[in-house]
């Protein structure tokens, strides 16, 4: 049995926003909801799942920004790592910066940490501390899927001239969490196509093979 995961491309910065549930107990997690949060709450509504969770990869608006109105409509505890509570602290004027409106943090922030095993329904996943895209970016892993956030995209990598970013950390973060991870796990990014850590191991002209070569 595996998690069943929905995948919903919204707003104009293509966001991904998967909605990760338990396929026996209907229980469900709402990874990042930024912008066109009514879509996601139709996904939870038709499917017939309870939200329990709505975890956030890392703080950026377009991740964040829906992440209230999916609570205040169908629920769930919000999860979010510890160092990127200042960039929650400043989400209007995040959004302020790109042109968009203001927005509401969630209600209750709870701390993610590196490490941590957090069940949905019979299934779970675990916490992968990836700072680089930014201070608190982790990345969520269930048997061989990865939902990687900015961390690492299909032939590409967050970028790191936001403030709290760092090309060597994100690199690091990359080599010494993610492609140790096995090649055949699928990476769900949090913007773009899904890729494989295999293909980005060799290919990632960023932090791949390629990029040693180049
Ligand atoms: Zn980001
Ligand atoms: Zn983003």
């Amino acid at each position: 049995m595996a998690l069943a995961h929905h995948v919903l491309h919204l707003g104009p910065l293509d966001n991904n926003t998967y909605v990760l549930a338990c396929t026996v107990t209907r229980e469900a997690a709402v990874v990042d909801a930024g912008f066109e949060p009514e879509a996601v709450i139709e996904v939870v509504r038709r499917q017939g799942l309870e939200v329990r969770l709505l975890l956030n990869t890392h703080a950026h608006y377009d991740h964040v920004a829906g992440m209230r109105e999916v609570q205040e409509a169908v629920g769930g505890d919000y999860w979010l790592h510890p160092a990127d509570r200042p960039l929650l602290d400043r989400l209007s004027e995040q959004g302020a910066a790109f042109g968009f409106p203001p927005a509401r943090a969630p209600e209750t922030v709870r701390d993610l940490a590196d490490g941590q095993r957090i069940p949905i329904g019979g299934e779970s996943v675990e916490v992968l501390h990836t700072p680089g895209h930014s201070p608190g970016g982790v990345c969520f892993l269930s048997g061989d899927s990865l939902w990687a956030g900015d961390t690492l995209f299909a032939g590409s990598i967050g970028r790191t001239d936001l403030p709290g970013g760092s090309f060597a950390e994100l690199e690091r973060s990359i080599h010494t969490r993610l492609f140790t991870l096995g090649d055949g796990v699928r990476v769900y990014p949090g913007h773009g196509p899904a890729t494989t850590i295999g293909r980005e191991r060799l290919d990632n002209p960023f932090v791949g093979e390629r990029a040693r070569l180049a």
